[in-house]
């Protein structure tokens, strides 16, 4: 199946190939149809997925532009997460003339939000403390609302939304379509689902589809008392773009960071006490690629989306499955692999296995610093095995220092030797 397939506009296809996609995810093939038809949607699928394009469709689709009040709510539960979706569903819509798309949330000045929700706007996209800030301040009237979208909605309940969710849904009209997206159903998902959807098409995509997330997961078990350096030793034998190390609490995040630092690695923090500028700051050394390792808690974290997370590490074992998915989920997006690493000192055990009985974990052993330094000079090597163009001017400084007391081995290795000290 590919996009071409699905009955919407000529607009939407056009937009949809030029962000380079041609085939709908699973999460998109079944949702996509359902919502087109007017179906309520309960769908159980992560980050990565895809999903914010399967909401995106159909709510664009719905959108009568002339009328210039807002058609469509979608509530996220950060403001990162508002910023993205805001952004795709701009990508989505940019060959729909005049369409406005606001994304309202906390720590920016609300008088801005104001201006241009007063001036009219179609899709709002807001987190629902501030959402429901703007309908007291009747900035925002939700009357001529016909799609509502909960994004994440596990993580919203988890911090705290459902008053507001529920507000906010009793202030839309009846006959809205209400779709929910969530990474985990709990049962408060399920009672919101009863209480304000109509016969909800549910659907789950399974982890063993063929788009799923290519997620490789292995546990070491380490002495609480080496955990640190056992931390490192990942971080050096996964020489890799960027890390994302989770902990528990503020303290074990301000220790890990505190260490790695002075070890001279290229490191920051999040955690949930930090104002949103200093937020802001280090998101945007870790996507620039200023810092390599970020250490957050799993509240920091929430609804990061941060393309081409090559490893995520369980400095702490997360405190259950849904924590330990919503963590992994952070690495592999959009088809791409990753590694998911958890450290894990005996106090952690019990916890551990409860995870591990969800998800496919593999045991490895910590490795070693001589191993270390094996598969990183193997590296080095593929590498150079991968440049043998333009080398005749070297060649030639090797084989005129060729002596019968250093062969081309030899310097070879002392090259090698060079690198892997420096
Ligand atoms: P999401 O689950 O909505 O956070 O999407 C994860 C990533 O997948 C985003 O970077 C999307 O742009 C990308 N994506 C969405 N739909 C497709 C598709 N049909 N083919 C390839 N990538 C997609």
């Amino acid at each position: 199946m590919n996009f071409e397939d699905f009955n919407i506009s000529s607009q939407i296809k056009d937009a949809i190939g030029q962000m380079g996609f041609t085939k709908p995810t699973p999460i998109q093939e079944k949702a996509i149809p359902q919502a087109l038809k007017g179906m309520d949607i309960t769908a159980q699928a992560q980050t990565g997925s895809g999903k914010t394009i399967a909401f995106a469709i159909p709510v664009l689709e719905k959108i009568f532009i002339p009328d210039k009040s807002p058609q469509a709510i979608i509530l996220c539960p950060t403001r990162e997460l508002c910023m993205q979706v805001a952004d795709e569903i701009n990508k989505v819509g940019s060959k729909i003339k005049k369409l406005k798309v606001l994304a309202v949330y906390g720590g920016q000045p609300i008088g801005k939000q104001t201006r241009v929700l007063k001036k009219g706007v179609h899709i709002v996209v807001g987190t629902p403390g501030r959402v429901i800030d703007h309908i007291e301040r009747e900035n925002l009237d939700l009357i001529g609302v016909e799609s509502v979208v909960l994004d994440e909605a596990d993580e919203m309940l988890e911090m705290g939304f459902r008053e507001d969710i529920e507000e906010i849904l009793s202030n839309t009209p009846n006959q809205r379509q209400t779709l929910l997206f969530s990474a985990t159903i709990p049962s408060e998902i399920r009672e919101i689902a009863k209480k304000y959807q109509k016969s909800p098409k549910f659907i789950k995509i399974s982890s063993n589809r063929k788009n799923a997330p290519k997620i490789t997961q292995y546990y070491y078990k380490c002495d609480i008392n080496d955990k640190f350096d056992s931390l490192t030793r990942l971080i050096m034998a996964y020489d890799v773009k960027l890390i994302l190390i989770f902990c528990n609490t503020k303290k074990s995040v301000d220790f890990v960071k505190k260490h790695l630092k002075k070890q001279e690695f290229n490191v920051d923090a999040l955690h949930g006490d930090m104002t949103q500028k200093a937020r802001d700051k280090v998101m945007n050394k870790f996507r620039n690629g200023n810092i390599n390792i970020l250490v957050a808690t799993d509240v920091a974290a929430r609804g990061l989306d941060i393309d081409g997370v090559d490893v995520v590490i369980n400095y702490d074992v997360a405190q259950n499955a849904d924590d330990y998915t919503h963590r992994i989920g952070r690495t592999a997006r959009a088809g791409k692999t990753g590694y998911a690493l958890s450290l894990v000192s005996a106090d952690e055990v019990s916890r551990f296995n409860n995870i591990k009985k969800s998800n496919n974990i593999s045991q490895k052993q910590i490795p070693t610093l001589l191993e270390i330094n094996e598969l990183k000079s193997l590296l080095i090597l593929n590498d150079v095995k991968k440049s043998k163009d333009n080398l005749d001017e070297y060649v030639k400084i090797i084989e005129k220092s060729e002596n019968k007391n250093f062969s081309s081995t030899e310097l070879a290795a002392g090259l090698l030797k060079r690198i892997m000290e420096n």
